[in-house]
């Protein structure tokens, strides 16, 4: 959340009416979202309601049969062939629930390899970020490690490193935390925390909802792929008529 009045910001990613079906099963019913420049946006909602699949049309993963997705200038719907997506997702950063480091390379490898290679970064300058990245992650001291040799909490934070070194406009995390044992949640919201805190624009589909009022400028409720409910986080967390939102934020499904 940065200090800037929000309406001030320039908008970065709008969807408006997207419908989406894989097959017969329509997946996403008509979804508007806006996020602005240092946004952090959470998405929350039961498990199978779209919003994995939300953050997938965003960067042009899947493509929606209806409804429009724009991210800066770009009309992501728009776009014809994988080649044409290549320059979106460049701009995008993706994390997962599974982290998926390269086993046999280090801490310091698996977050140069994608600058170096697919931006034609120099070395030493991508040798230089990642470890700017390392220190903000908290894990100066693990560069040299393999990810065999980190815990889970470890791990996902070189992955939200290996997403930075790409400089990207936009990251998208998906439930980051949820395969975590519990002890190494914190450090990694924690991460988060700070890198919205300077002005990272993000969106988040996350389980935790503390953390999720804590952060958000804005969050969504997703109910059958639909946007049943968005708002403040006190609006939303606090202030909701909706009897399914307080069964859900209360942990009753
Ligand atoms: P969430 O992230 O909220 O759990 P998803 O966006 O992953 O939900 O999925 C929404 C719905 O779309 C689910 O019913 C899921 O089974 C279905 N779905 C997701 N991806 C595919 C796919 N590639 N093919 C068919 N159905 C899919
Ligand atoms: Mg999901």
């Amino acid at each position: 959340m940065t200090e800037s009045k929000r309406e001030e910001r320039a908008i970065l990613v709008k969807m408006e009416d997207v419908h989406l079906a894989f097959g017969q099963t329509q997946v996403l019913k008509g979804i508007d979202l806006e996020v602005r420049k240092g946004d952090a946006v959470s998405i929350i909602g039961p498990s199978g309601s779209g919003k994995s699949t939300i953050l997938r049309c965003i960067n042009g993963l899947v493509t929606p049969q209806r409804g429009s997705i724009t991210v800066g200038q770009t009309a992501v719907h728009e776009l014809k062939s994988e080649a044409e997506r290549i320059p979106l997702r460049k701009r995008i950063g993706i994390v997962f629930q599974q982290y998926n480091l390269f086993p046999h390379l280090s801490v310091l490898e698996n977050i140069v390899i994608a600058p170096v290679r697919i931006q034609g970064v120099g070395r030493p300058e991508a040798e230089r970020h990642a470890r700017e990245l390392l220190a903000r992650v908290r894990l100066s001291d693990k560069e040299h490690a393999y990810p065999g040799e980190l815990s889970g909490g470890q791990q996902q934070r070189v992955a939200i490193a290996r997403a930075l070194a790409m400089r990207p406009e936009l990251v998208l995390f998906d439930e980051v935390t949820s395969a975590l044992d519990p002890e190494t949640v914190g450090e990694v919201l924690a991460v988060i925390r700070e890198l919205v805190a300077d002005g990272l624009t993000s969106i988040l589909v996350t389980h935790e909802m503390r953390f999720a009022e804590e952060i958000s400028d804005e969050v969504l409720f997703t109910e059958g792929g639909r946007i049943v409910e968005r708002g403040s986080p006190a609006s939303l967390f606090h202030n909701s008529s909706n009897p399914r939102i307080h069964s859900f934020i209360n942990g009753l499904g």
